[in-house]
């Protein structure tokens, strides 16, 4: 058995479980392990007020609402409870479970420190996902690392391998450590997932902090882990693995420059559940033309079969759906004969959200020489991410000064984007486009939802697209495309030229006027990304390289 630990999961937009990225990559994983049939069981946390529900209030801010979401109704209360040690006091955890059905049945434990007869600030921990930092964050790493271990023994589970997906749980090894002694015992049984390319994204700790509350613990020599007087959870993680992978074959060059000392970091470039991302409506083309695509999707090469108007019709059926939920919630007037450019992932300054807007006038004089643009924008900032907060008061802004310049352009922004958003977005755009800064993108997956369902990439040179981009066949770069080891950052400037220069020159006159060739370019797409970026084959390869190694 498989221990699979992380610190959200998206598995359903009605389950507050989850902010972005990582969440919904966990549940991506989750599907295809249980679609495949790998014995494996999640490890999570409990989140009653979820991430958060974004509003934008009348002057362009960013407002975050608790989610209020019916956990009974989704999760079920197990009778069991651990004793989980802060510093010297002894608490309670209890767990929720939720089953994913398929082949094979993955459970999936929420720990909840939430009980009664616990103090006040432990049963806070399940308030929110990433709402704190400091010690607030310290103690939900331990109820999920150390939490989540007993919680396991407490099941009757024995797993073979603990995998630390991301480094929140890696306190997990505290306890291997104390179980088995030896730190190669516990390297026998760990491995880790790194997710982020850039320093900071790393937690860590104060010493002092963590000794206080690792207080009971006289097995842990803390000053042997120690980082500038920090212990920092991804160095912890990847000692005392003995297995460890980056996200991206770029990530993993990037990661190795942050990891020195792990020299044998592999690498498993991350997919998406391709059976849950693909829109209803391509779905059932493929059903017909493509039998046997959800359990096996390297069959999607077979999109050639399909006759082009077919896809091109069912992609314009949801990309009139999508219109239809634009124009409702964000009052857009959108036309469904208009290019459509989709935005949307987490706000923040090195996903460089708002870099089409740099140049309004560019733009407007863009949009004018055809028969017009639309760009839809979604995605949240984390609370206390001011850089991301200021760039969505900049979208808001270049959205009014918009509407009143011209209504050959029209921008639209979607509140609280989350994974039913997210579907809609993915399938019913026809443009995706990506400019994060490089080399700062560990992989990226909505893009790979983007290709699958046709709609074509556009996308700076970094993470997943630097695998399965090929200009002008498949979708589109944006800036110089980097050497492997090229590690410099890009030039917004540069970037931004890019965009507008590709849009006026390629993309719009391909869109407008040869929608022949448009159409290649979405069967190609279908057929390279879905075929290859699903988690089947991310959860086979994790099973060959990471699981099966370390069972032997
Ligand atoms: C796929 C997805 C993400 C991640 O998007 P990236 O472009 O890879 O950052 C974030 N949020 C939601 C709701 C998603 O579906």
């Amino acid at each position: 058995m498989i221990a699979y630990f992380v610190m959200e999961i998206g598995l359903d937009a009605h389950m507050a479980t989850y902010s972005g990225g990582l969440g919904i990559l966990a549940g991506d994983t989750v599907l295809s392990l249980a679609d495949l049939g790998v014995p494996v069981v999640a490890v999570t946390l409990l989140y009653r007020g979820g991430y958060l529900h974004q509003r934008i209030n009348p002057q362009g801010e960013q407002v975050e609402y608790d989610v209020h979401w019916d956990y009974h109704r989704h999760l079920r209360k197990l009778d069991v409870t651990v004793d989980v040690p802060f510093g010297d006091r002894l608490q309670k955890a209890t767990c929720w479970e939720y089953w994913v059905r398929s082949k094979g049945d993955v459970r999936v434990l929420f720990l909840d420190a939430d009980v009664e007869g616990n103090d006040p600030e432990i049963r806070r921990l399940n308030h929110r996902l990433y709402s704190g930092d400091g010690i607030y964050r310290l103690r939900q790493e331990i109820l999920l690392g150390i939490g989540g271990y007993r919680m396991l023994k407490a099941l009757g589970y024995n797993p073979s391998v603990y995998h630390m997906n991301e480094s929140h749980s890696a306190f997990l090894v505290v306890e291997l450590l104390k179980e088995f002694g030896d730190p190669q015992e516990v390297r026998k049984r760990c491995v880790f997932t790194t997710h982020t390319p850039v320093p900071v994204g790393h937690d860590r700790f104060p010493l002092n902090m963590v000794k206080e509350e690792f207080k009971t613990y006289d097995h842990m020599n803390w000053e042997e882990e120690l980082e500038d007087g920090h212990v920092n959870l991804s160095r912890l993680a990847m000692k005392y693995s003995g297995y460890a992978n980056a996200v991206s074959f770029k990530h993993m060059l990037v990661s190795k420059d942050i990891f020195p000392e792990r020299k044998d970091l592999d690498y498993i470039t991350n997919g998406v559940h391709h059976v849950r991302w693909i829109h209803e409506e391509i779905a059932e083309l493929f059903n017909y033309y493509i039998p046997h695509w959800d359990s096996n999707p390297q069959l999607l090469y077979g999109v050639y079969s399909i006759p082009s108007h077919l896809i091109y019709e069912a992609h314009d059926r949801i990309k009139q759906q999508l219109i239809n939920f634009v124009n409702r919630v964000a009052d857009a007037s959108f036309s469904s004969d208009v290019l459509t450019i989709g935005v949307a992932r987490r706000i923040t300054p090195y996903k460089r959200n708002d870099l089409i807007l740099r140049d309004v006038e560019r733009l407007i004089r863009i949009s004018e020489i055809y028969d017009g643009l639309q760009i839809v924008f979604a995605g949240k900032s984390h609370p206390r991410d001011e850089g991301g907060k200021a760039i969505i008061r900049n979208i808001q802004e270049k959205i009014a000064y918009i509407r009143r310049r011209t209504n050959k352009l029209k921008v639209a922004f979607v509140e609280n984007y989350d994974i039913d958003v997210a579907r809609l977005l993915v399938a019913g755009c026809d443009v995706w486009l990506n400019n994060p800064k490089r080399p700062l993108e560990a992989c990226g997956t909505s893009g790979m939802k983007a290709g699958m369902n046709g709609v074509i990439n556009f996308s700076t040179w970094d993470g997943w697209w630097l695998e399965g981009g090929i200009e002008g066949f498949n979708g589109w770069g944006i800036g110089p495309k980097p050497t492997w080891q090229d590690l410099s950052p890009s030039d917004d400037g540069q970037d931004a030229e890019d965009i507008y220069n590709k849009l006026l020159y390629t993309i719009m006159p391909l869109y407008y006027l040869r929608k022949d060739d448009w159409i290649k370019l979405m069967k190609n797409s279908i057929a390279t990304i879905g075929s290859y970026f699903n988690t089947h084959r991310m959860v086979n390869e994790y099973v060959s390289k990471m699981y099966v190694n370390m069972t032997r």
